[in-house]
Parts: C-alpha cells; sequence; structure tokens
C-alpha cells in the first residue's frame, strides 16, 4: 500500500472538513469548541475514520513511522487505544503490526477508563495508539487503567503513536509518570484553546463558529 506524505494527509483532512487552522488574520472568524472554549484549530478525526480504508492507509503510515523511530527494538505484543475515537486507528496498527489488541473502557467518572475485558500477560510489551493527542491526560488515564486493573504487570513503550499531535505549546520532552516517552504523530501543529473572556481573536473582533455546521463560514 502506497504511503502518504505529511502534505497528502493534511489534504485528506482538508477534503473531508476534518482541518481547519486560523489564517492568523485577527478579523477572520475562529472555532468554537465543544467545551465552549474559542481555538485556533480545530480536526476531527471521527469524519476521517469512518472510512475504513483510510483507517488502513492512516494506520499504515503511522507503523512506517514507528518502524523509522525503532519499535523494533522493542516489538510490542499488544496495542491497546482509548474508547472511543481512538479504536479503529489503534485496532488497524494492531493488524498491521501482528500484535493483539484491546482497549480501554470509557469509566463511570469522566476522563477515567476501566480495563476488565482482557487479560495482557505479565511482562508484556504494550505499545499505546490514539487518534489524537493534546495533553497527555487520554494516554495516561489509559495507562492507569491497566495498571489498575489488568492482573499482570505490563511494560508500556517509551512511543506512542498517533495520527494527530496538537499540544498547545511544543516541549523538548514528554512524559508519563516518571517515563520520557516519544510521540510519534503523522502530523502535528501548536494550537491554543481558551475561554472566550481570554481570547485574543474574539478581543480583536473576530467571529467564532461552532465548526462542524459552519465549515463553509470558516476561512
Ligand atoms: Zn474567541
Amino acid at each position: 500500500m502506497r504511503k502518504l506524505s505529511e502534505e497528502e494527509i493534511i489534504d485528506l483532512f482538508k477534503k473531508n472538513n476534518a482541518y481547519w487552522v486560523h489564517s492568523g488574520n485577527p478579523e477572520d472568524p475562529h472555532v468554537e469548541l465543544t467545551n465552549g472554549y474559542c481555538s485556533n484549530g480545530y480536526f476531527n478525526c471521527s469524519s476521517i475514520l469512518r472510512f475504513p480504508m483510510i483507517n488502513e492507509l492512516l494506520a499504515e503510515c503511522i507503523c512506517s513511522k514507528l518502524i523509522n523511530a525503532g519499535i523494533e527494538d522493542n516489538y510490542p505484543e499488544w496495542v491497546v487505544g482509548s474508547s472511543y475515537a481512538a479504536i479503529t486507528i489503534s485496532y488497524e496498527v494492531a493488524r498491521k503490526l501482528g500484535t493483539e489488541y484491546a482497549f480501554a473502557e470509557k469509566s463511570d467518572t469522566p476522563k477515567e477508563f476501566t480495563f476488565k475485558r482482557w487479560t495482557i500477560p505479565e511482562g508484556a510489551i504494550v505499545l499505546q495508539i490514539e487518534e489524537l493527542i493534546t495533553t497527555l491526560q487520554t494516554v495516561t488515564a489509559v495507562r492507569e487503567a491497566i495498571e489498575k486493573h489488568n492482573k499482570y504487570r505490563v511494560e508500556f513503550l517509551p512511543m506512542i503513536g498517533t495520527i494527530i499531535f496538537r499540544p498547545s505549546s511544543f516541549s523538548n520532552k514528554y512524559f508519563i509518570g516518571k517515563q520520557e516517552i516519544d510521540i510519534i504523530s503523522l502530523f502535528q501543529k501548536e494550537v491554543w484553546a481558551v475561554a472566550k473572556k481570554d481570547c485574543p481573536l474574539c478581543n480583536s473582533g473576530s467571529i467564532r463558529y461552532r465548526p462542524k455546521h459552519n465549515w463553509s463560514l470558516l476561512k
């Protein structure tokens, strides 16, 4: 299968109304996120991942980057993703790598996960895959669920794969607990999100829109 360049992947997102970044002109509109915050960027992976073929294609690209990053030195035995948005892409990565697969399930407590459906064997090497990483909150919560609910201790790889990495600001180093990790993404972009009262674009007169239903109004 042909691998896509970063430009082609971004293009694929744009064609499916799944990628928008503010132009930099303070008069151009910006987005209102589901949580009510304003932002200068918006990515909608669900709009892309509804195509099984695209899951397969993006998984191929993630695997290729993971291999370039040295994953074969400590080859994973399991791939784990969060639910629900990350399930299809993480499953496809597991299939490409030839590993076993599981996902952490949403807990009744917000932002927490459980891991009770599967048992990962003692000492198994586990790779985490997500569709989108903003902060490391979800990958940390998935890891905590496995540490809490899996019968055995497992070994988490110090790298995480994702389609998009969009932190509020890039850092030289990333950590989950005490483990330093590499974030392997197909593309990355710094994107801020702030309350309306603190939004520089609202303050400069830019209009904000909910992106899903106002795509044509976003320049
Ligand atoms: Zn705003």
